[in-house]
């Protein structure tokens, strides 16, 4: 994601119904916050958001939370739900945490997630940083602890070497594979619930082809 300063994205994060301002707070609270206990689905890493405010509104039953790192790409996403809103599009079941990944497990407790979406994360392609990519053992020890015992995590990415790497991470930690494919938008049954990301659109554009993985324990 192209990095920018934004002026003020601090402040209208600061102030939005949709940002959970202090998420260190959270762990065990999220039926509260949403107000029902439907299941929660949190996309890491989700940009602008595009993917789970799709999502959100084709499945009302259940809650999303979307973790991004940076406030300039969480502004868009917020400025998005904004829009939504003003034109009576409202989507009660969304929540956004602008935080590091890394710290999932001090915001969500024990099995309060249903399902992780990891949707073309950052490669990191240097092996030193191996560690901090999204599908490293070091994460799925951190997803393990939050997710449901049969909670979900998907994988979406056109980067081979990631896939690769997220495929080995996950056999060698035990996880099962529901789903494998090496081109998403060829396979029929797949396809037909896919929701495209922003990232998707722009790749599968280019002609590349989209990888798509789904775990559970
Ligand atoms: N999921 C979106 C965006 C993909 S780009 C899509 O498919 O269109 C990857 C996004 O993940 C970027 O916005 C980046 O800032 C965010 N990100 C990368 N590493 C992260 C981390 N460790 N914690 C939180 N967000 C992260």
């Amino acid at each position: 994601m192209r990095l920018r300063n934004i002026t003020g994205s601090r402040e209208v994060i600061g102030r939005s119904r949709y940002v959970i301002q202090e998420p260190e707070q959270y762990p065990g609270k999220w039926k509260e916050e949403f107000g029902n206990c439907h299941p929660v689905y949190a996309e890491i890493g989700m940009g602008k958001g595009r993917f789970l405010t799709d999502m959100a509104r084709s499945h009302p039953d259940i809650n999303f939370v979307g973790i991004e790192k940076y406030s300039s790409v969480l502004l868009r996403a917020v400025q998005k739900m904004e829009t939504l809103e003003a034109s009576g599009d409202f989507l009660p079941n969304v929540r956004f945490i602008r935080m590091e990944a890394e710290d999932i497990t001090k915001v969500f407790g024990e099995g309060e997630l249903d399902r992780i979406y990891l949707n073309f994360s950052d490669p990191w392609p240097k092996e030193r940083h191996a560690k901090r990519r999204l599908p490293s053992r070091q994460f799925l020890e951190r997803y393990d602890r939050v997710l449901k015992r049969d909670g979900v995590i998907e994988f979406k990415t056109d980067n081979r070497a990631l896939f690769d790497f997220a495929v080995d991470e996950c056999r060698a930690a035990g996880w099962k594979a529901l789903e494998l494919t090496y081109d998403l938008h060829a396979d029929e049954r797949l396809c037909r619930e896919n929701v495209m990301t922003e990232y998707e659109e722009r790749f599968s554009a280019q002609g590349n082809p989209i990888c798509k993985y789904m775990v559970c324990r």
